[in-house]
């Protein structure tokens, strides 16, 4: 390249939403990663855009949940016995998190973001031609127990307040929506102002052509060679050292890679998550994802199949698969939805970059001048990539963010 402005490290769906608006700025930018875009976690999640977001995922509630998920009988979490000491402290804080006024507070300051998710994406899916991968269908859930039902009375009420449109069903009300749905269930939200997506690995491709058009250029390359030249960053590539004044790093689960060896150790951890995708039997069919709370699974309908997404894991980022969860909801899976056959030999595995504060990391690395990080999505990485692309470009272009980026400083950890 002739010149190049800006370094973006990581081509998931953040990464390609980042570099396309750096593009879209008119900046000279260089796409690097080990893969082609979004082959790694931004391939395999349930497609959901969840601009409703109101609270997170929280640590679980009450000492039965928590003996479920402790004697591996919970479909909704798994857990590496050797990796808890290591993950300890980052569950603490994340059960910390988890308090009712602190929901609360995650979900005011996220609401900048999440207001923003589904209009962002929908601006660059025009532009990219891909408009559409995207439907405006809302998220259902279900929830089998009135006790589950009952206990998201805070979130709807809040979700009131903040002007979040849910529509409340009872079975009936969910079935005209998803007639293929068993009635194995007693209630129903439908998230109206969620939209998603038929295929996520598609999503970031279209993004990365758009990127291209505008002149971006997407380089193979190691991310961790990045350093410092002077006042620039430079990183090897296929085709040679490419350096800029600028780069960020959206490397998703591997940023703490990139990171450690700067200096700047940030409390990441990963909760692992499974895909599988299902032929459906008959003409049954999905108009939308659907979430079956009281197993912690979703059911969302893509291009290859249904996928069945699972709940979490905490283990090793590198340790191997374990999809020990199938076992214990596929019955349930199975007894909502009529399932045919697993389409691929194996599920799918991924990692959900997680701070415990269930916010993203965006903004400049702390003490490293020029370098920018966008990182630590969650369950919410496919859902924040467009509106976290224009934030950074607000701020490497130093135009007026946004939003305030100040919650989602790397320093609010220091
Ligand atoms: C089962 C599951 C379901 C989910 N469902 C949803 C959902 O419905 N909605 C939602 O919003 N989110 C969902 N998520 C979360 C979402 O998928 C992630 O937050 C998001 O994909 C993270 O994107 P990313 O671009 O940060 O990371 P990634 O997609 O992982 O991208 C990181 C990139 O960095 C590259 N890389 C890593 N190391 C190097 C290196 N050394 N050199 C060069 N390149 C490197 C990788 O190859 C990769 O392309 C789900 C996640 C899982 C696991």
């Amino acid at each position: 390249m002739a010149r190049t402005d800006a370094l973006v490290l990581g081509a998931g769906i953040v990464g390609t939403a980042i570099a396309l608006h750096l593009a879209k700025r008119g900046l000279a930018v260089a796409l690097v990663d080990r893969r082609a875009p979004g082959e790694e976690t931004s391939y395999g999640n349930a497609g959901i855009i969840e601009g409703n977001t109101v609270f997170p995922a929280a640590f679980p509630r009450g000492l039965a949940a928590l003996a479920r998920v402790a004697l591996k009988r919970a479909p909704e979490a798994n857990y590496h016995l050797a990796f808890l000491p290591k993950v300890a402290p980052w569950l603490l804080a994340f059960r910390a998190w988890s308090q009712p006024k602190r929901l609360i507070e995650t979900a005011r300051v996220m609401r900048p973001l999440f207001g923003r998710a589904v209009a962002e994406h929908e601006a660059l899916m025009a532009e990219a031609g891909a408009a559409q991968l995207m439907r405006k269908t809302g998220w259902l859930k279900l929830y089998r127990r009135p006790e589950t039902f009952a206990a998201t009375a805070r979130e709807r009420e809040v979700a009131a307040q903040l002007g979040i449109p849910i529509s409340v069903l009872d079975m009936d009300g969910a079935r005209a929506l998803e007639p293929s749905l068993n009635p194995v269930f007693r209630h129903a939200l439908n998230w109206e102002g969620a939209a998603s997506i038929s295929n996520p690995q598609a999503l970031t491709r279209a993004y990365a052509a758009r990127f291209a058009a505008l002149g971006g250029v997407a380089i193979e390359g190691d991310a961790r060679s990045l350093h410092r030249t002077g006042s620039r960053w430079r990183v090897d590539t296929a085709e040679g050292p490419v350096e800029a004044p600028a780069a960020v790093l959206a490397l998703g689960p591997w940023t703490p890679d990139l990171i450690g060896p700067l200096g700047i150790q940030l409390p990441m951890a990963v909760k692992r998550g499974y895909h599988r995708h299902f032929h459906a039997r008959g003409n049954a069919g999905l108009a939308r994802p659907v979430l079956d709370a009281d197993k912690g699974y979703c059911l969302a309908p893509m291009e290859q199949g249904i996928r069945l997404t699972t709940g979490v894991e905490f283990a090793d980022r590198d340790a191997p698969p374990t999809p020990v969860q199938f076992d214990r909801l596929m019955p349930a899976a199975r007894g909502l939805f009529p399932l045919g056959e697993a389409i691929e030999a194996s599920p799918w595995m991924g990692s959900r970059p997680c701070f415990a504060d269930s916010r993203p990391v965006i903004g400049p690395a702390p003490g490293q001048p020029g370098l920018w990080l966008g990182f630590g999505h969650a369950h919410w990485g496919l859902t924040l990539a467009a509106i976290t692309g224009r934030l950074i470009a607000d701020l490497v272009t130093k135009t007026a963010p946004v939003v305030d980026p100040a919650p989602f400083a790397a320093e609010r950890f220091r």
